[in-house]
Parts: structure tokens; sequence; C-alpha cells
């Protein structure tokens, strides 16, 4: 499984559509995410195992995206963290959508990569309201700051001034920004957040890593399409007229067009809504 390393206590991989990051805090190892697939989320707990030469003693669940919680029951003998929000959120997917798929839908998410056959829906077992603390040798920071869904968290390794941010960050790629549970304000504000941390090294759910540069990036479209809705239905403008209008302010969505139109949707939704 190709993966890649960010100093000398991290290794990650985006092979598992989202990306999943494995820290080594001296004693212990811990997995961030768990990937689509709960196969593949094997392959890499043992490769992980394997090249710190220490077992996993954890995993830390960012947010409950299916890309990044369906390889969970891979994790069941080690306790599952995640904040109270995730596990609602996931909670909510489980019994509102997952207990009522039919053959139909289950084969697309088969098609689209998801491990179903032999899938279990596997929930964290460690829960908190907004900031966690794991120690060791090094210390690694739980926040959660909601924003791209309820309960999204980022990781704050401050030794080393590491930030493991989860899909708070989509780096040079499309935000996706149509859960139904996105805060548009909020995740700017977050944005905020990182930059002021001030990181060495980003590791975003999707993508590459990143820079303070990309951040900057990031919150400048975030605040860019925030202005942009809110002028607009000030001006009177319908949604569809917003979200068809070519002055949007762009980050990388030329290639998801469809991710683009669903997340300024709900965008404008949401802002029309808290006025
Ligand atoms: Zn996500």
């Amino acid at each position: 499984m190709d993966y890649q390393s960010a100093g000398e206590n991290i290794i990650w991989t985006g092979v598992g559509y989202g990306n999943s990051i494995a820290i080594n805090l001296g004693e212990k190892v811990f997995i961030v995410d768990s990937m689509l697939n709960w196969e593949l989320a094997a392959e890499w707990r043992e490769m992980v195992e394997e090249y710190f030469q220490i077992k996993v003693g954890g995993l830390i669940l960012t947010h409950h995206h299916p890309d990044h919680v369906f390889g969970n029951q891979i994790f069941s003998d080690v306790p599952i963290i995640a904040s109270t929000g995730t596990k609602d959120m996931m909670k909510n997917f489980q019994t509102e959508y997952w207990e009522n798929v039919d053959q139909a839908e289950r084969e697309d998410w088969e098609n689209g990569g998801y491990g179903i056959e032999g899938f279990q829906f596997t929930l964290p077992t460690i829960c908190f309201e907004q900031t966690y603390q794991l120690k060791g040798p090094r210390t690694l920071d739980l926040i959660r700051v909601d924003g791209h869904t309820t309960g999204s968290t980022y990781l704050w390794l401050a030794d080393t001034k590491i930030l493991i941010a989860g899909d708070l960050v989509f780096n040079r790629e499309g935000p996706f920004g149509a859960d139904e549970s996105c805060n548009i304000i909020q995740w700017q504000k977050a944005m905020e957040e990182l930059i002021d941390l001030n990181p060495d090294i980003v590791i975003s759910g999707h993508g590459p890593t990143a820079t303070i540069q990309d951040l900057t990036e990031i919150n400048d479209f975030f605040k860019a399409s925030i202005d942009f809705i809110q002028d607009k239905l000030v001006a009177g403008f319908t949604s569809e007229e917003i979200e068809t209008d070519p002055k949007f302010p762009d980050y990388y969505y030329s290639e998801r067009k469809e991710r683009k139109t669903r997340s300024i949707q709900h965008w404008i939704r949401f802002l029309k809504e808290i006025g």
C-alpha cells in the first residue's frame, strides 16, 4: 500500500479515498480515520504495526463521513475515539439511512469502493464534547470545531507543530460542503483557528499535505463565498441565480462541478436560514 511520511512519527495514505494517518505517540500508535473499506483498513493497520513495531492503541475519527469510518470494524478491539457530535451523526446515518438501504444502493456503495460484503457498522466507544488529550511521551490534542460537519475535529501535535485537519481541509480539491450539518460560517472560523496555530505540516482529509498558504487560500475562498451569497441575497437574487452565477468564487472545482453546485445550494439554504 502506498504511503508517505510526515516527520519521524507519522505516516499517512490516501489509498482509502479519505486520507488515513498513523501517529506514533511513543508507547502507542493511533490511527486517524479508517478509510472507506474494512479490508483496506486491515491491510493498513498491519502495515502501520510493522512500520513502527508498536501495536495500534486506538482509532480516532475526525468526522462521520463513510470514507473516513467504514473501516472501523478493524479497530473494534481498541478504543474508537470521536466527538459526541460525530457519534450522533453516525447514529443518525445508521438508523435513518443505512439500515434501510436496498440491494441497488448497496451495489452503488460497493461500486464506489466501499467494502459492503462483511461490513459491520461500528460506532465510537470513547466520546468527548469539545476537547480530548492523549498523553504519552508525546501529546496529541483533539479539538472539535464543527464546520464541515457537526462533530468535525482536528488533531494537533504541539511538539512538532503538525496539524491533522480531517475534512476541514480539502487541499487543492473543491471542498464537499453539502452535508446537512455543514456550517459554512463555522468552517470559515475554524480555518482561521487552524491558520493561527501556525503549523509546519498540515495533513488534509483529501489531497496532499498543505501549508499555511494553502489554508489561507481555502479561508479566502470561504470568506469570498459567504460574502458573495450574502450580497446576492440582500440584492434579491434567487438561489438558482446565485448558484449559476459564473462569478461565484472558485477553489479547484473544475473537475467537480456537481460537488460545487450541491455545496453552494446548501450554503445558500444555510445562510438564508440564519438571515
Ligand atoms: Zn467529510
